[in-house]
């Protein structure tokens, strides 16, 4: 049986969904405070999205990486259970001192495709319980700060994960187009990246 073909994505489509995303993130959530990439497929849409977040002038958006890794095992049941381990966090230590505590700030987090949304899930929730438990611990509220999820593509598919909107105050959830539910080749796994540039052509993700 043929592989089913993979949904190939060249530079350039992502460089322009970042623009044409960045442009709607700005009229709906102004400019994010932070930008946070999932790493590793979220850090180059971050940086690209970050050119277009800011004006001529203005200061640049600090881009911190964090790092989740999926294991997929069998729970008690026979049911597959996901576990997330976190391989790389923020250091809240050295954004207070270099930068601001997080507590009312305009977050955004970055990364390049939504398939089960699990790991979204995870990246937004943990990061509301931290900062939250920071903010408990100054007497200040978490209420202020805004948490919104940008990501180059969303597979259109049954998740198994939500997004808890009551996290994010405020906060808009935006993919740069909804997919159908295919297996997504990004330029940057490519190891001919000529011959993955012409495919992505031919289907029209240029
Ligand atoms: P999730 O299922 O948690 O939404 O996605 C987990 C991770 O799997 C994504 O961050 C991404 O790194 C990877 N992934 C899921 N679907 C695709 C895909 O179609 N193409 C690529 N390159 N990675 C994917």
């Amino acid at each position: 049986m043929p592989l089913p073909e993979k949904y190939y994505v060249s530079y350039n489509c992502v460089h322009k969904l970042c623009k044409k995303s960045a442009e709607e993130l700005l009229e709906r959530i102004g400019k994010p405070d932070l930008i946070i990439g999932i790493g590793g497929g979220g850090f180059i849409p971050a940086r690209i999205l970050r050119t277009f977040l800011k004006h001529d002038g203005e200061k640049n958006i600090p881009i911190q990486a964090i790092g989740l890794s999926l294991y997929e095992d069998m729970g008690n049941q026979d049911t597959i259970g996901t576990e997330i381990v976190r391989t790389q966090w923020l250091d809240f230590g050295a954004l207070e001192k270099n930068f601001d505590s997080l507590i009312g700030k305009n977050i955004l987090i970055v990364d390049e495709v939504d398939d089960t949304r699990t790991t979204l899930h995870y990246a937004l929730s943990e990061l509301y319980k931290d900062i939250n438990e920071k903010a408990k611990s100054l007497g200040r509220d978490i209420h202020d700060t805004k948490f919104s999820i940008f990501v180059v593509h969303n597979k259109m598919k049954a998740k198994r994960a939500d997004i808890d909107e009551s996290m994010m105050n405020g906060g808009v959830y935006l993919s740069g187009e909804d997919v159908p539910d295919k297996w997504i080749a990004y330029p940057w796994e490519a190891n001919d990246i000529d011959d993955h540039t012409r495919r992505a052509v031919e289907q029209g993700h240029d």
